[in-house]
C-alpha cells in the first residue's frame, strides 16, 4: 500500500500538480499512521470568567510535528485529515487525550473540544464520548465540545441529532467561530447551545470599526434574551478587554490571557491568582 502511494506521487510530483496540491499530497500521506507514531500533542488555552477574573476552563487545541515537515497548523490539517478520514482517529485521540488530562487538573473546570464535520456524522459518537467519560472517570459536566455553523449545517439532520444526544449525556455544547457562517441566527434557532463562541474577527475589529462595536453589542444582548453565556474569542488587548467588560460580556480567551500552553504549564495559569489588572480594576495606592 505504502509502495502504491510512492509510485503514485512520484508520477504526479513534476507535471500536472503544482507546489500547493503536492503538499496536501504529502500531508495526507503523512498523516496516515501520525496517531500511532505519536506526533500529535495537545495544548490547551485558558478562558477567564470576566466576573471573577478567574481562570474558568481551557480550549484544547491539537499540535502536529511531523519529523521531516516539523510543525504543521492545524488550520492546514485538519482540512487535510477531514478529506481523508484521518479526523476520525485524530478526534478520537483529541477527545480521549482531553478527558484523561482534564481529570488530573487541580481545578476541576470545564475543558473544549473540537468537533469536526466529519466526526459529527460518524454514528456512534455519542456512545463512544459516554464511553471516554466512564473510562477516563471524567464528570460530564467537565467536557464542552465545540462545533461550527458550517459543520452541522452540512447535514442538519443527523448533526442536530448528534448534538441532541451529546447534550443528554450532560456533555456542553458550544457554538464555535459565532458570525462567520451563512446564517448565524439560524444556528440559535435550530439548537439550544450551552454558549456561544464570538468569532475573533469581531474582537480584532473592535477598536477600528463602528460595525463590529454594533455586532458585538448585539450578540451580546441576544446571548442575554436567549440565557446562553457569550464567549469572546481572541482577545489580544487591554482596550478590547475593556469594552467586552463594559458591554456585558462574560467570558474571554485570547493572547491577553494566555496563548494556548503545553499540558505541563497549564496547572501555572489555573494556580495564577485572578487577574486584577486583566479585570480593569483599578489598582489600590499603597497605603502610606
Ligand atoms: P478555533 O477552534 O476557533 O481555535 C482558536 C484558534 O485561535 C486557535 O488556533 C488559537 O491558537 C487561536 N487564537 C486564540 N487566541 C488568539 C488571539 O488572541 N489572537 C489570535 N490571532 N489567535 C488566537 P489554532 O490552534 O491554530 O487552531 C485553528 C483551528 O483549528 C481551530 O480554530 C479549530 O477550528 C481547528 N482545530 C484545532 N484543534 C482541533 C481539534 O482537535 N479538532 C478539530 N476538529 N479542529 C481543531
Ligand atoms: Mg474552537
Ligand atoms: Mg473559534
Ligand atoms: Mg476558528
Amino acid at each position: 500500500r505504502a509502495k502504491v502511494d510512492t509510485i503514485e506521487r512520484t508520477c504526479f510530483c513534476d507535471s500536472v500538480m503544482d507546489q500547493a496540491e503536492r503538499r496536501r499530497r504529502e500531508l495526507s500521506f503523512a498523516l496516515r499512521g501520525a496517531v500511532e507514531r505519536g506526533e500529535f500533542s495537545l495544548y490547551f488555552q485558558p478562558q477567564m470568567d470576566l466576573e471573577t477574573g478567574a481562570f474558568s476552563g481551557a480550549e484544547a487545541l491539537v499540535r502536529w510535528s511531523h519529523p521531516e515537515y516539523g510543525s504543521v497548523s492545524p488550520a492546514v490539517f485538519i482540512p487535510i485529515a477531514e478529506e481523508n478520514g484521518q479526523i476520525i482517529t485524530i478526534g478520537d485521540w483529541v477527545l480521549e487525550q482531553s478527558c484523561r488530562q482534564a481529570v488530573t487538573w487541580v481545578r476541576p473546570v470545564k475543558v473544549a473540544v473540537n468537533l469536526s464535520a466529519i466526526q459529527l456524522r460518524q454514528r456512534g459518537l455519542a456512545e463512544r464520548i459516554g464511553e471516554i467519560l466512564r473510562e477516563t472517570g471524567l464528570d460530564p459536566a467537565r467536557l464542552e465540545i465545540e462545533v461550527t455553523e458550517s459543520s452541522f449545517m452540512a447535514d442538519l439532520d443527523l448533526s442536530l441529532q448528534m448534538l441532541r444526544e451529546i447534550q443528554a449525556l450532560g456533555v456542553s455544547v458550544a457554538l464555535d467561530d459565532f458570525g462567520t457562517g451563512y446564517s448565524a441566527l439560524a444556528s440559535l434557532r435550530v439548537f439550544p447551545f450551552n454558549q456561544i463562541k464570538l468569532d475573533r474577527g469581531f474582537t480584532s475589529d473592535l477598536a477600528v470599526s463602528d460595525e463590529a462595536r454594533a455586532i458585538v453589542h448585539s450578540v451580546l444582548m441576544l446571548g442575554q434574551s436567549l440565557g446562553t453565556p457569550v464567549l469572546a474569542e481572541g482577545v489580544e488587548t487591554d482596550e478590547q478587554l475593556a469594552f467586552l467588560r463594559a458591554a456585558g460580556c462574560r467570558a474571554i480567551q485570547g493572547f491577553l490571557y494566555s496563548r494556548p500552553v503545553p499540558a505541563g504549564e497549564l496547572q501555572r495559569v489555573m494556580l495564577a491568582p485572578p487577574a486584577s489588572g486583566l479585570l480593569g480594576v483599578p489598582r489600590r495606592a499603597v497605603p502610606v
